[in-house]
This record gives C-alpha cells, sequence and structure tokens, in this order.
C-alpha cells in the first residue's frame, strides 16, 4: 500500500514536471515568435505590440491581398495576433497602407504613412550556397524584379562568389522594408535563398 501510493505520488510529481516545463515552453515560444513569422507593417515593438492589439482582425480584413491573417490556437504566435509568412504570402507595399488605419488600438502606428519607410523584418542572402546566381548555375535576377525598391533596397552586385557565380544580391538592411517579395519571388524549390527575417527577430 505504501509502495503504490510512492508510486502514484511520484507519477503526479512526473506529470506536474511535464506540464510544467510544456507550459514554459509555450511561454517561450510566445514571447520569441518565429522569425518567418512577420507582422504587418506599422507594427509596434512586439511586445508594445501585443499590450495594444486587441486581436479583432480588422487589419486582415483590410488587406485587399489577403496577406495578412490571425494566429490560431497553438501556433506559435500568439493565438489572434496578425502577421504573415512571406515565402507564402508577401506584403505588396500598397501605398495606401489599409491595414494600419483599420487597427482601432494603435498597435499599427498611424504615423507610418510612406510605407517605404515600413520596417517589417530585414531580408538576407541566408543561404546563399542554393543562390543560383551566386553559384553560377543561373543568371538569376528574380529577387531582384520582385522588390518594390530595386535599386535601393536590393542590388545586383558583380564580381566573382566564393561559389563561382558573377553576380549576387545584395540587401541594404536600411532601405528594406521586410516586405518579403524577395523571398516569395525567388526560383528555389522549397526554401528560398534570399529570406526575411521578422523586425521582432533582429531587435529592430
Ligand atoms: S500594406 Fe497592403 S498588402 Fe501589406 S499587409 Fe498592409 S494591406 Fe496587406
Ligand atoms: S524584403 Fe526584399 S523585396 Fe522587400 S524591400 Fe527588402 S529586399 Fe526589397
Ligand atoms: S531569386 Fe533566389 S536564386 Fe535567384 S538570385 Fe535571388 S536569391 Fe538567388
Amino acid at each position: 500500500m505504501r509502495v503504490s501510493r510512492r508510486k502514484a505520488l511520484s507519477s503526479v510529481l512526473a506529470l506536474g514536471a511535464a506540464t510544467a516545463l510544456l507550459a514554459g515552453r509555450v511561454r517561450s515560444e510566445r514571447a520569441s515568435p518565429p522569425a518567418d513569422r512577420i507582422r504587418p507593417p506599422g507594427a509596434l515593438a512586439e511586445a508594445a505590440f501585443l499590450g495594444a492589439c486587441v486581436r479583432c482582425g480588422l487589419c486582415v480584413r483590410a488587406c485587399p491581398y489577403d496577406v495578412l491573417r490571425l494566429a490560431d490556437l497553438g501556433e506559435p504566435v500568439q493565438a489572434g495576433t496578425p502577421y504573415f509568412v512571406a515565402r507564402d504570402h508577401a506584403c505588396r507595399m500598397c501605398d495606401d497602407i489599409p491595414c494600419v488605419p483599420a487597427c482601432p488600438t494603435g498597435a499599427l502606428d498611424r504615423s507610418l504613412v510612406d510605407v517605404r519607410k515600413a520596417r517589417m523584418g530585414v531580408a538576407d542572402l541566408s543561404d546563399s550556397r542554393r543562390c543560383l546566381s551566386y553559384t553560377g548555375a543561373a543568371y538569376c535576377h528574380s529577387c531582384f524584379q520582385a522588390c518594390p525598391l530595386k535599386g535601393e533596397a536590393i542590388r545586383m552586385q558583380q564580381g566573382r562568389t566564393d561559389a563561382g557565380g558573377l553576380i549576387r544580391p545584395v540587401v541594404d538592411p536600411d532601405r528594406c522594408t521586410g516586405c518579403g517579395l524577395c523571398e516569395q519571388a525567388c526560383l528555389l524549390e522549397g526554401d528560398a535563398a534570399i529570406t526575411v527575417r521578422a523586425a521582432h527577430a533582429v531587435g529592430a
């Protein structure tokens, strides 16, 4: 009888520890959303954004391109908060940025009136060893062509790369808005060679 009570007690403790671990994991995932979950233009810094956003979905409804979505329960972003994944649906950088004035709380900052000044994230040639231009496999400009700020946020730099290519895309992090159109346009199968890290992940 004493043994089975001890067993029962240790089972309860083990269950409690597992629950605490799981809760900790969920909390930490919510505290740092993955770098590929990008907030809409004008989003406040992540902690302030989470405090101000009331999960109403009005920004999502205002987006004419269905770029934004609200996180469901269990997703690695707080449930009900808006985000997009560039590889699937990049932000089109609308001139009138309709998602921003749709936000009733200022979680998306209304002082952003020039979409070129949005800082949703920063693109980077994160997997250069798969980039067709960088490796010389093809003369590819797809990411460059897709950029609304081509020649400013991204340029094709000539010069031999260490992988044998003759040209490569180079991003200016001070001009890049993080719209993700380059990532979406990358010709590679699966993951792109150029990817956007969300502002919350780069501390922008
Ligand atoms: S700027 Fe346009 S495309 Fe981008 S999230 Fe806002 S409404 Fe959607
Ligand atoms: S994310 Fe890509 S497409 Fe968008 S501004 Fe930056 S370099 Fe250009
Ligand atoms: S679209 Fe992709 S493969 Fe082509 S140059 Fe850009 S990063 Fe490289």
